[in-house]
C-alpha cells in the first residue's frame, strides 16, 4: 500500500511549533519513513509550564469536561480507519490490531465523559462517637495543578488516552511525552483534543530530549505528579529523578498464564494463543510464560501449536488477513531471536516459528524452556510462547511469586477452590480466571506492584483521583 509521510508539529498549549529540528519515524516492516515530528526547545517547555498554570482550570465545568470527551469520542470514531492506519505505519502492528486499538481508546474517552459528571464526595456524620459533635465532614476533589506523563511505544494511542482522558475529566493540565518511536499518532490525538473545544493551555505534547526537555520537566517544582507507562529500568530511573513528587509507574510485565489438568483445552490454547501473540506480544500484559501441569502438557501443546499453524498468519501488515504484524524494530526482535536460540541450547525445542526478517518475527512456541532461561526470567517483549511443565498450582505459584514482576496473570480451570487459591496467592495486581492475563476494562483499576509498579492504579477511576487532591471539609449540622 502506497503511503505519503506525515510531518507533525509538537504541541505547546495548543499552538503548532516547529523548530527545524525533527525526529523520523519508520515503519518497522520495510523501514520506509512514516513521518517526522517536530522537536522542541527549552523555550517552549517553559511556555508549556507558565501557560498551563496561568489557566483558570476551575472554569470548565463538569459539563464541560464531558462535552469535550464526547466530542473527542466522536471525532476519533470518525477517523478511525485514518488513526489505525496511522499506528500500524508506526508500529508494524498488524492493521486488525490498530483497529481494535482505536475502539478501546473510545471506550477510554467514553467512560472518562461518564465519570466527568460524578461526584465521588463523601459525608461523614460526626456525632457517631461518644467525642463526636453536632457537625458534618465532607470531602470533594480539586485537580492539581499540573501532571507530567510519558508514554511507551506499544498501544501509541491508547497509552496516551488512558493519560488524557482521566486528566481531562478531573480538570487538570497535562505536559505529555509520547514514545519517541510513535510520536505521530499522540500528535494527532492532540489535534482531536483540540478540536473538541479542549482549552490549549490545558495539553501540551511535545517531542524532546531526554536532557534538556524530559528530565527538566519531569524535576520542575511546578509539576505535582509525573505519571509514567514504559520498561522497569526506565520507571526505577524516572522515580529516583523526580524527586518531591505523587508518581504512578505502570512498568513492564512477566505474566503466566497457569493450565491445570482439569482445564477445558480447546480454551487454553486460545487463552495462550490470544495472550502471547496480539499486539505481536507487545502488550505489558501479553502472557509470557505458560505454566502447563505436567499430565496435560501433550495435549495441551498438540492443540495450541495446531491453533496457532491454523489461525495465527504473520506477515504485511497492512493486510488485513494478518494477525500477528511485526515488532517495533529489527534490534528488539534480533534480541528475543537470540533468547530463543539460547534456550534452545539449554534444551528447549521450537515447536513453531521462530523465522525472523528485520521487525517482523514469527508467532513462536518453545517447549520444555528452563526457567532460569533469559527469555522466561526477563520480560520479553514479543511474540514469544514458552511452555514450562509445573507439577500443581503451588508449584506455579512460588515459581511465579519468586521472580521481580507482579503486574497480571491467568488462570485456566474449572476447580473453583484452585481457581481462589491463585486470586488469592499470586503476587500480581490482576489475577483471571478463564482469560487472559490482561483482561480489563478500561474502567477498572488497573497496575502492578513489585517490579511491575508501585500499586498505584490506572483505569479511568482511578487515574481520575490520582489527578485530584481531596479536600476534607467540615461544617456545623
Ligand atoms: P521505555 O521505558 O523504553 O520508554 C518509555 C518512555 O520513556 C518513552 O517515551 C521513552 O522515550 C521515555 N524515556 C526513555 N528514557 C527516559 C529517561 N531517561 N527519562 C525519562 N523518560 C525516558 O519503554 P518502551 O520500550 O517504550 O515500552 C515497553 C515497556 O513498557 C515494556 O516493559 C512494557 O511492559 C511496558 N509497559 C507497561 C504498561 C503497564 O501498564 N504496566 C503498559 C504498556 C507498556
Amino acid at each position: 500500500m502506497s503511503w505519503s509521510p506525515v510531518h507533525l508539529p509538537s504541541y505547546i498549549a495548543g499552538q503548532a511549533v516547529t523548530t527545524g529540528r525533527t525526529l523520523e519515524v519508520r515503519y518497522p516492516y520495510d523501514d520506509s519513513l512514516t513521518g517526522t515530528a517536530a522537536l522542541i526547545g527549552p523555550e517552549h517547555l517553559e511556555k508549556a509550564i507558565t501557560s498551563a498554570l496561568a489557566f483558570p482550570n476551575e472554569s470548565l465545568t463538569r459539563r464541560d469536561r464531558h462535552d469535550i470527551l464526547r466530542r473527542a469520542a466522536v471525532l476519533l470514531a470518525e477517523r478511525r480507519d485514518e488513526f489505525a492506519a496511522l499506528i500500524t505505519r508506526e508500529t508494524g502492528l498488524a492493521i486488525r490490531e490498530a483497529k481494535y486499538e482505536t475502539t478501546r481508546s473510545s471506550d477510554v474517552l467514553d467512560f472518562a465523559a461518564m465519570e466527568a459528571l460524578r461526584d465521588d464526595g463523601r459525608i461523614f456524620s460526626c456525632d457517631i462517637s461518644p467525642n463526636g459533635k453536632p457537625r458534618k465532614i465532607f470531602t470533594s476533589r480539586y485537580p492539581v495543578k499540573l501532571v507530567a506523563a510519558i508514554t511507551p511505544f506499544n498501544h501509541p494511542l491508547n497509552q496516551v488516552v488512558h493519560k488524557l482522558a482521566p486528566a481531562i475529566a478531573a480538570g487538570a493540565p497535562v505536559l505529555l511525552k509520547p514514545s519517541d518511536r510513535t510520536p505521530l499518532t499522540a500528535l494527532k490525538f492532540a489535534e482531536v483534543l483540540y478540536e473538541a473545544g479542549l482549552p490549549g493551555p490545558m495539553l501540551s505534547l511535545f517531542l524532546g530530549g531526554i536532557d534538556d526537555i524530559v528530565t527538566p520537566m519531569i524535576t520542575d517544582e511546578r509539576v505535582e505528579i509525573v505519571t509514567f507507562t514504559g520498561s522497569v529500568e526506565i520507571g526505577k530511573h524516572i522515580a529516583r529523578t523526580c524527586g518531591y513528587k505523587r508518581i504512578c509507574l505502570e512498568l513492564g510485565g512477566n505474566s503466566p498464564l497457569i493450565v491445570l489438568e482439569d482445564a477445558d483445552l480447546d480454551l487454553a490454547a486460545k487463552l495462550a494463543a490470544e495472550g502471547s501473540f496480539r499486539n505481536s506480544g507487545q502488550r505489558c500484559t501479553a502472557v509470557k510464560r505458560i505454566l502447563v501441569q505436567e499430565s496435560i502438557l501433550e495435549a495441551f501443546t498438540e492443540r495450541f501449536v495446531d491453533l496457532v499453524r491454523r489461525e495465527y498468519p504473520c506477515g504485511d501488515p497492512e493486510d488485513p488477513a494478518t494477525v500477528v504484524g511485526s515488532m517495533i524494530h529489527a534490534p528488539a526482535a534480533a534480541e528475543l531471536s537470540r533468547r530463543v536460540d539460547d534456550a534452545v541450547a539449554m534444551g528447549a525445542k521450537v515447536l513453531h516459528g521462530a523465522g525472523r526478517r528485520g521487525a517482523l518475527l514469527e508467532p513462536t512456541i518453545i517447549a520444555d524452556v528452563p526457567r532460569e532461561a533469559e527469555m522466561v526470567a526477563l520480560e520479553s517483549f514479543g511474540p514469544l510462547a514458552p511452555i514450562i511443565p509445573i507439577k500443581d498450582l503451588d508449584d506455579a505459584i512460588s515459581y511465579y511469586n519468586s521472580g521481580p514482576f507482579g503486574l497480571s496473570s491467568g488462570i485456566v480451570t474449572n476447580n473453583l477452590s484452585l481457581a481462589m487459591q491463585a486470586c488469592k496467592q499470586l503476587k500480581t495486581g490482576t489475577t483471571n480466571v478463564n482469560e487472559v492475563p490482561g483482561y480489563r476494562l478500561e474502567l477498572t483499576p488497573f497496575g502492578g506492584t513489585r517490579d511491575s509498579g508501585l500499586g498505584v492504579k490506572e483505569g479511568v477511576i482511578e487515574a481520575i483521583k490520582f489527578f485530584t487532591h481531596e479536600k476534607t471539609w467540615s461544617l456545623p449540622w
